[in-house]
């Protein structure tokens, strides 16, 4: 039995990739990246999703409020460039609004369901796997263990997750 944690860990492998070619002018170029590869049984095994937070669209809203400011400062009838500010200052107005819309939906979800998703990742550190029977254990405290299919362990622990907080 190995901890699925190392399975996926193993079974994702980081690879190379190197694409290269011979220019017309005799320059070779080279272009070198990492691709994060997966096997099925990675897939599988994969870790209960973390729920999205906030930050990102937190620091754009920030930025994008502030750009709305120094717009509307600057918004002044008299001058030449009025209709293209105050076209621009409209639109990130939906920008705004947009990213706050995201804010609310994601705050609600990680009240929600924050917990679940936290529970069900802890779980699944406690994820044993077996290569030759396929079955996955998970071991609770107090030694009572928990046969679960290594098909779609997520959506199970998710599922265990919830249960055990209600
Ligand atoms: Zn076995």
């Amino acid at each position: 039995m190995v901890s699925v944690a190392a399975v996926v860990l193993e079974e994702s492998p980081t690879v190379l990739v190197r694409a290269g070619n011979m220019g017309a002018n005799g320059y070779a170029g080279y272009l070198t990246g990492r691709v994060q590869t997966k096997t099925r049984l990675a897939a599988m095994l994969a870790p209960p999703a973390r729920l999205q937070t906030v930050t990102a669209p937190a620091v754009c809203l920030g930025v994008a409020v502030f750009l709305e400011f120094v717009m509307l400062s600057n918004l002044d009838p008299a001058r030449s460039d009025f209709g293209a500010v105050a076209g621009f200052a409209s639109l990130l107005g939906l920008v705004i609004a947009a990213l706050t819309c995201v804010i609310l939906v994601r705050k609600r979800k990680l009240s929600a369901s924050g917990p679940i998703a936290e529970r069900a990742r802890a779980l699944w550190r406690r994820c044993w796997y077996c290569r030759r029977c396929g079955v996955v254990t998970l071991a609770m405290t107090g030694g009572s263990n928990q046969t679960l299919p290594a098909h779609g362990l997520a959506r199970t622990l998710v599922a265990i997750a919830r249960t055990k907080l209600h």
